[in-house]
Parts: C-alpha cells; structure tokens; sequence
C-alpha cells in the first residue's frame, strides 16, 4: 500500500552488457534519479568510464515516486521569476525547460505524453495572480492559453486557469528506468543497492551528487542549506470517466492531480496543512496528508474511490527555490546537481546533462544561474 504506483510497474530490466571493469573511473555519480542518469547518458556518450551509484533501484528515490507532472520553468510563477531573478534569467530558465521538455518527448517514447498542463485559480486572490502570470507569459512571446470555461467536474468550482500547451505527463519510473538504459548502452555502469557511505570510497576523477532530498551526511554543506521535503500521493483504482486528459494543478501547486491512461486518478500535495511537520527526509505517509488527500479526491469525484496505492517521498527545497548545479566550492573534483524545489522532472534532465557539459569543460551559460556558491560559500 505504501509503495509507489509508477514503480510497481513491471521492470524490463538494462541491457545486457560484458562487466565493466572494476577499479577507478572518470566520473562516478552518486544517485539514480532523473539527475544521476542524464548525467551518466551524456558523459558515457562522451565517451567517459561513468559509474552510478543507487542505493536503491534506479527511479526509487523522487524520479519514482512524484506526481508526474513535466512542466516548463521552475518553482516560481513566470511573473514572480522575472520579478526575483530578473526578466533575462527567467526567460532563459523558461527557454531552457522547453528545449529540455522536447529532449524528454525525445527520449522518453510512451513514458511522456505531450498533453499541456492546467494551473487553476482556487479563489479570486490566486485568479489575479494567475492573470499577472498569463500576461507575463504573453508578453515574453511564450504559448500560453487562458481558460474560464472548466469542464465538468471542475465547472463553476475554480475561478479560471492558464494552460500551457507545452506540458506533459510522465510515468516517471518508467522514463527514468529508460533513461538509465540509454546510458547503459552508451557504456555507463549501474551500481543498485549500494549506498555510498563517505566520498573517500569512490574511485574516481569527479564525483557527482546528484541526490537531491535525500543526501545525508556526504557533504555536510550541502545538507546545511538543501531541506529535505516531503511529498505525499494517492492513487485510485481506475475510474469509469475520463475527467482529467493532463495534469491539475492549484492552490500555488498545493494541489496537484492528473488521471493515467488506465483511468486512475494520482492525487498529492496538501503539504501545506502541516509544513513544517513535512520539512523532514522521514519517507513516511502520514494520517494528517493522507485525510486531507482523501476528502480531496472525494470531493472531486463525487463519490468515494478506492485508493490503491499511497506513498511518500522526498525532494530537496533550496532558500531560492533555484537547483544548485556546478562545482562544490572547496571541494576538488565534486560537483553537484540537486535541489529542485520540487520541480525537478524537466529541471533535473536539464542539469543532469548541463553538470555532465560543465564536467567536459563546456559548462553552459545556463549554469551561471544555478551556481552553488551562491549558497554554498567556502
Ligand atoms: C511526492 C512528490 C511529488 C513530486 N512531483 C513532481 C512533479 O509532478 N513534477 C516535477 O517536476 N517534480 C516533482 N517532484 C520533484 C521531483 O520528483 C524531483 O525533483 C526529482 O525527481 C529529482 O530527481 P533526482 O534524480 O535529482 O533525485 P532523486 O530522484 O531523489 O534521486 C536521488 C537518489 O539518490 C540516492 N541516494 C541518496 N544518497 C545516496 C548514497 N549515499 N549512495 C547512493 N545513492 C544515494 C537515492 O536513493 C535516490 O534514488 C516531486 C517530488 C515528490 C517527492
């Protein structure tokens, strides 16, 4: 019951490859998430002896168990990125997650479905918000729709939302597990259930932590300024209607549900009925969130489905709500790439392979954004 939807799916396993020799490496990963393996696809394609370390299976930490929305841009609204970061930086944030939603269509085969995305208005107070941010998105030339028409069961209940042609839908597990084949075939080495106790194990000329909620104790820094946050999920049996083709969300992203292409419908969030109880990297559901989901759903169907699945994880919040991606100042030859905020299925492809770039020494002109030392001083 408390195990992940999408990881329950069945696993087709990775190619088969001879071994890779063991001893030293160019780059050794730690983490297999969405990060940790479009970090490894890019450098093994590069021709580098990459190793990944999972201390569990590949996709079991957040890339396996969120909410499988894939949307452009970051943890801000479009208007509030330019206010705080500056209208340059949030157009080239929200350029890049576009050109990184395209690799994803482009890699991910029938694990993405390109199908928009809905951010609705709960009340007039987020309507208005959602209006500065539709004009914002207009403005800067983005593709953008408004809606004040819902259709059923959401009609009359919501207060009009912006849809974004460019969004989609994941089954996370299944992307990432084919992420981390395509790796795999290009000549990367995955190491599942072994956990890295300390970075003096690892045999290699640059470390990457790519681990983002659920680093512990591997630099110590970094856990200081990363805070492990927790997100909680339902999932019902299949439902007879088709009631919700893309991904909903509301309430500032407190509320997000999509339906699968079996009918189920997946429901997270309400976080913030106890926020700082769910600022912790305990992987636990909890009576509280798991009520608050129920009635949700409840509310929202009408009638009370049957949950088949619930679960808990974990991802990692920055003080600026931005990733931090690059090298771990004072630290030779350790880079790291986490701290998406909770938007990292887009983002963490991006800065998988952008850390990947900076590795080979091409670091992009994006990665000045998502600098640590921002936050990580020496
Ligand atoms: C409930 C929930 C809902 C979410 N919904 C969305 C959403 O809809 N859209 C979105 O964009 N983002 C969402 N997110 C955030 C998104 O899931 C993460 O930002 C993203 O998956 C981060 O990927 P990652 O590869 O960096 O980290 P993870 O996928 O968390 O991978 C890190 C891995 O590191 C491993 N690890 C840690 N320490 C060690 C060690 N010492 N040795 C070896 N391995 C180690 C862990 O086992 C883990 O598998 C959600 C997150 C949660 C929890």
């Amino acid at each position: 019951m408390t195990s992940s939807y999408w990881l329950s799916e069945e696993r087709l396993g990775f190619p088969e490859r001879e071994r890779p020799p063991a001893g030293p490496v160019d780059v050794a990963i730690v983490g297999g998430g969405v990060t940790g393996c479009a970090c490894a696809l890019a450098l093994a394609e590069a021709g580098r002896r990459v190793r990944v370390y999972e201390a569990r299976e590949i996709a079991g930490g957040a890339s396996g168990r969120n909410g499988g929305f894939a949307l452009r841009g970051g943890a801000h609204a479009y208007d509030a990125a330019r206010r705080d970061l500056g209208p340059e930086q949030a157009k080239g944030l929200w350029r890049l997650t576009e050109r990184y939603l395209d690799r994803l269509e482009g890699l991910a085969g029938d694990a993405f479905r390109r199908t928009g995305s809905l951010r609705l208005a709960a009340d007039p107070g987020e309507r208005a918000e959602l209006e500065a941010e539709y004009e914002a998105l207009r403005e800067d030339g983005f593709a953008v729709e408004w809606r004040d028409e819902l259709a059923e069961p959401l009609r009359g209940r919501l207060d009009g939302a912006i849809f974004h042609p460019p969004d989609g839908s994941l089954q996370p597990a299944r992307w990432v597990r084919r992420l981390a084949a395509r790796a795999v075939e290009a000549g990367a080495e995955l190491r599942e259930h072994q956990r890295v106790e300390s970075l003096d194990e690892l045999e290699a000329d640059h470390v990457v932590l790519a681990t983002d909620g659920y680093m512990h104790g591997l630099l110590p820094e970094l856990d200081a300024i990363i805070t492990p946050t927790r997100g909680q999920v339902v999932v019902s049996e299949p439902l007879e209607r088709r009631l919700f083709p893309c991904p909903h969300y509301a309430r500032h992203g407190y509320d997000y549900w999509q339906q699968t292409p079996e009918g189920r419908l997946v429901a997270g969030g309400f976080r913030d009925k106890a926020l700082d109880h769910e600022h912790t990297a305990e992987e636990e559901v909890t009576p509280l969130i798991q009520g608050h989901l129920e009635r949700f759903v409840t509310e929202l169907l009408g009638e009370v489905p049957q949950i088949t699945h619930r679960w808990a994880g974990i991802f990692g919040t920055t003080e600026d709500r931005l990733p931090l991606v690059g090298a771990a100042p004072g630290h030779d030859g350790v880079w790291v790439a986490c701290g998406y905020s909770g938007h990292g299925n887009v983002l963490g492809l991006a800065c998988g392979e952008l850390v990947a770039g900076a590795i080979l020494g091409r670091p992009a002109p994006e990665l000045e954004l998502f600098e640590p030392v921002r936050l990580l001083a020496v």
